[in-house]
């Protein structure tokens, strides 16, 4: 499958105009009008707001019953736009669609288009899952711009969640007073370096990280009150367990050397580990060698993805993608401009054959299908 001229240049042309245009977790609009602009021009109908959330849409073609899904990511980071390159994956999987939606008179399960919203804060597949958008779908695919200037197919990701975390003390004048305080932030602060104390215990796949949201109002004022997230990550649901547990402690314990108050909360829900379908991961990989790549197989990423959540309901695999000649930082400024040059595109637009393809074969071969879901 091989795309024609006009729809590769609609599909860089897309991939352009979200990356100049960054908009965050579910609110990407402008975004999700641009993807249906472009398959209501190449003859789709487009179901806007599913599952409850306005910028989330779904195409679809093919018999009623179970689909091939490919999911679409468009929303950007706080502070550094695209710089997780989710043009490329709304761009890859419409390109993909549109391949796989060819001819669909022969298609023996439908093909469809998922657009999620709020991969990077929220977890917006987790919401369509919730609210059943996911029930028909027998498989899904996607694909994510690789910082490690690699190709990798049924690669994993560590499981993720976020808490609020919310010190609270007594406020007083920090010069005249100050014995009659109780310092918040000096809490928070605890945790923090509590945390650094804690790292070199973990497992080297576990990440914890936050920022401070907020440490007081005045200078002259003792904060009553310091909040932050702080993410926790790890590759098994058990580990993460233990480190919530452990999380807590030390939370706890700064609160009780400051004489303050500690309240947790969630702040993001978990994202599941990514648990690839390695028979779906072969169907791809084929598609990939015949286009002259051969693409690593379950690499581990130490980053965390809703489609974590996915994968643990239905058979699912992913396509990552080089989008720079050597490895990168991702979630930043390099990764941003990374995500917008002819490298990216060109490894986009081969990314995009090689999934339209892989959907295609599965939705029109019941024996293929019957072993993926073996
Ligand atoms: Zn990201």
């Amino acid at each position: 499958m091989t795309l024609p001229d006009d729809l590769r240049s609609d599909l860089l042309a897309l991939s352009r105009e979200i990356h100049a245009d960054p908009e965050l977790a579910y609110h990407e609009e402008r975004a999700a009008a641009r993807i249906r602009a472009l398959l209501v021009k190449r003859g789709h109908s487009v179901e806007m707001g599913i599952g409850g959330l306005a910028t989330a849409f779904r195409a679809r073609v093919g018999p009623p019953g179970p689909s091939v899904a490919l999911l679409a990511e468009y929303d950007a980071l706080a502070g550094v736009g695209h710089g997780c390159g989710h043009n490329l994956i709304a761009m890859t999987n419409v390109g993909a669609f549109l391949l796989a939606a060819t001819d669909p008179k022969r298609l023996e399960v439908a093909v469809e288009l998922i657009g999620t919203p709020a991969e990077e804060d929220g977890g917006g597949k987790i919401d369509l899952l919730n609210a059943g958008v996911f029930d028909s779908v027998a498989f899904a695919l996607s694909t994510h711009p690789s910082a490690q200037c690699a190709w990798a197919v049924s690669g994993s990701g560590l499981g993720i969640v976020e808490k609020r975390v919310i010190y609270r003390g007594l406020s007083s004048h920090a010069g005249s007073s100050p014995e009659r305080g109780r310092n918040a932030l000096n809490g928070l602060i605890r945790l923090f370096t509590g945390i650094d104390g804690w790292r070199q215990h973990l497992p080297s796949t576990s990440r914890v990280h936050g920022i401070i949201d907020f440490g007081g109002d005045a200078v002259n004022v003792v904060p009553a009150r310091a909040e932050a997230r702080i993410a926790l990550r790890a590759k098994d649901l058990a580990t993460l367990e233990e480190m919530v547990a452990m999380f807590t402690d030390i939370a706890q314990g700064a609160a009780l050397e400051t004489a303050t108050t500690v309240e947790i909360t969630e702040y993001l829900r978990l994202y599941q580990p990514v648990s690839a379908n390695e028979r779906l991961g072969d169907v791809v990989v084929e598609e990939l060698r015949q286009r002259g790549v051969e693409p690593q197989r379950g690499t581990l990423v130490t980053a965390s993805t809703d489609l974590g959540n996915v994968s643990q309901k239905v058979p699912t695999d992913w396509v990552r993608f080089p989008v720079s000649p050597a490895p990168i930082a991702g979630h930043s400024d390099v990764m941003r401009e990374a995500c917008l040059t002819d490298l990216a595109h060109a490894n986009a637009l081969l990314t995009t054959e090689a999934l339209g393809a892989a959907a295609r074969r599965v939705a029109t071969d019941a024996k293929l299908r019957e072993r993926i879901a073996a």
